[in-house]
Formats: structure tokens, sequence, C-alpha cells
């Protein structure tokens, strides 16, 4: 995937009313909006506030999405940076940016890091093919490892971040003390699809002929990131067509233009098939 630009401590306008399904997740995630907006509950009594949060679950679950609604619903700033940006990164760069980004959210707290696809940095060591920078994402991760360790307990900036491939992990970013939490997200069910469905026709000017249940029973194994898909793309076949309302076949032509998508994509990662 392409690198995406670091985000530098935005304000996040992302809630859990932007998340459809995942009720387990959120009810975890919401312990560390807590964490953030009312640290003093927990250190009055002794406690260490978690540092570090695992978001694992397959793309297009809403692991970002869910990170950028702890932001907004603890109303903190959102650092980010993804684990992809470092691997094209010259020699020093990465561990100096992980030092940087952890400064600026220090300097912010209470706040939030997300570094999304860690396991581009993460993956532990020498399990990675000859052709990658090893030495480069090596410094990059142990750079972390000291971020991680380096900053006391309860400052008031906790660490997110997420993996569709936990199995891949170097074991020293899960011991106690850094990600020692894991919260996983896993694909929707047909109820969970209809509640997504929900969430992104909310914008769209809908006929009334429209049947989410229908649709949520016709896209099974299907992401939130993929529903968010159709229902963008059936609002775009409306409009070049000049309806006045997204209909639903509208929907399911941007059903078939997602699983085209889809199989492409697989096609891609599996080329042996
Ligand atoms: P990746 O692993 O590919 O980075 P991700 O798990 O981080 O994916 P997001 O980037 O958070 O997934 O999801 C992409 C988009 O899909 C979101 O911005 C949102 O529009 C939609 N989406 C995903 N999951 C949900 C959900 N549970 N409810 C509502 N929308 C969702």
């Amino acid at each position: 995937s392409t690198p995406k630009l670091t985000e530098i401590g935005t304000k996040s306008k992302v809630t859990f009313n932007d998340i459809a399904g995942l009720k387990e997740a959120k009810t975890e995630v919401m312990e560390v909006v807590d964490f953030l907006k009312n640290p003093e509950d927990y250190t009055r009594l002794g406690a260490k506030i978690p540092k570090g949060v695992l978001l694992v679950g397959p793309p297009g679950t809403g692991k970002t999405l869910m990170a950028k609604a702890v932001a907004g619903e603890a109303q903190v700033p959102f650092f980010s940076m993804s684990g992809s940006e470092f691997v094209e990164m010259f020699v020093g760069v990465g561990a100096s940016r992980v030092r940087d980004l952890f400064k600026k959210a220090k300097a912010k707290a209470p706040s939030i890091i997300f570094i999304d696809e860690i396991d581009a940095v993460g993956r532990s060591r020498g399990k990675i093919n000859a052709f990658q920078a090893n030495d480069e994402r090596e410094s990059t991760l142990n750079q972390l490892l000291t971020e991680l360790d380096g900053f006391g307990d309860n400052t008031g900036v906790i660490v997110l971040a997420a993996t569709n491939r936990p199995d891949v992990l170097d074991k020293a970013l899960l011991r106690p003390g850094r990600f020692d939490r894991h919260i996983y997200l896993e694909l929707p069910n047909q109820t969970e699809r209809a509640e997504i469905f929900k969430v992104h026709i909310r914008s769209l000017k809908l006929s009334k002929n429209v049947d989410i249940e229908v649709l949520a029973k016709l896209s099974p194994g299907f992401s939130g990131a993929d529903i968010a898909n159709i229902c963008n793309e059936a609002a775009l076949i409306a409009a070049r067509q000049k309806k006045d309302e997204v209909e639903q076949e509208d929907f399911m032509a941007a059903r078939d233009r997602v699983i085209v998508g889809m199989e492409r994509k697989s096609k891609i990662i599996s080329p042996e098939e």
C-alpha cells in the first residue's frame, strides 16, 4: 500500500458513532478513552496505565477508524505514522522519525500515537527476506522499543498500533509494558454488515427501494472498508446516470465492482492460485 503522510497532532473528529459492529473491541477501547480522560482515577490507586495497545484484524476492519475514534472521544491530539513509511527511508531516518514522533506526542500529552502496519517495522528479526533494508528496519524497531521503555508510566501518551500479522511480530514488542494489550477486530457478520451499511448511507440520498438487509446478505466476507467502498461507488454510479436518488440496482452494480476488485487483489497476493 502507499505510505500515508504522517499526521502531526491533528484533532480527530471520528467518534464511536462512526463505528458499527465491533462491540467487544469498542468496549475495550473505551477503557483506553477513560485512561486518557481520567488518569487520576487509576493513578490514585497506584495503577500503571497501559502504554501500548495492539489492534489486530484483517485489512479494512476499522483499526485506523478505531484509533481515530479513541482520539476523537477523548479529545486528545492524534499523531500517526505508517510502518511502511520507515522501510523506504534512508539509513538513520526511521529511528529519528520515531524519536521525533514520541517527543511531539509527549509535549502534547495526553495524546495518542497510532502506528499503522507495525509489522513493517516490527517483524521478528531474522524472518525478513534478504532484499529488504534490514538494518534500517531494525534500528527503527530498536528506537521504538527504547521509546516505549523510556517514557515513564502515566505520561498520558498511549500508543495504538495496528497489524493484520500479529504472528510475525518480534516478541520484544509484545513484552509487558510494551504492546501487552491486544484488541481483536473481526470481519463483520451479516447483522454487523447491515449496521455498517447504515453508517455509510447516512450521507446518501436514497431511493425507497434500497434494502439494506438484502445488501448485507449478499456481501459475505466483506470488510467495513469494502462496504464503505460499495456505498460510495453506488452513489457515483447513480450520479453518472443523473439520477436523483441512489437505487438498489446501483448498490448491486457497485457490489459487483468491489467483488472484481477483491478478486484482482487476491490474485496479486497469491499468484500461485
Ligand atoms: P487496513 O488494515 O487496510 O489499514 P483498517 O483496519 O485500518 O484497514 P480502516 O482504515 O479503519 O481499516 O477502515 C477503512 C474504512 O472502512 C473506514 O474509514 C470506514 O469508512 C470503513 N469501516 C471499516 N470498518 C468499519 C466499521 N466497523 N464501521 C463503519 N465503517 C467502517
